[in-house]
């Protein structure tokens, strides 16, 4: 006697789809969702962007080529960095 559930089925994986990121709040108030970066192949930093434009900083990309990857770095780089102060 089989009196099994019906086997809900599997949600399928979105393989695709990178992992959401979550950023420290920028300066300006807001926590962006993404940041803006400024890298170029020939320079071995990177800038970091808020999409306010209010606030970026520069981090070390190296050799690194990968988008992903270099957005880990950025994102390091980002929720490390010392927020400037309000005082004014
Ligand atoms: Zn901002």
């Amino acid at each position: 006697m089989s009196d099994q559930p019906t086997a809900a089925p599997a949600a399928p994986e979105a393989p695709e789809a990178p992992p959401k990121r979550v950023y420290q709040p920028c300066p300006c108030g807001k926590v962006p969702e993404q940041l803006m970066l400024e890298v170029n192949e020939q320079n071995k930093l990177g800038r970091a962007l808020c999409p306010c434009g209010v606030w970026g900083l520069e981090f070390l990309r190296g050799f690194e080529k990968d988008p992903e990857k270099i957005l880990d770095k950025a994102q390091q780089a980002w929720d490390s960095a010392p927020r400037p102060s309000e005082d004014s």
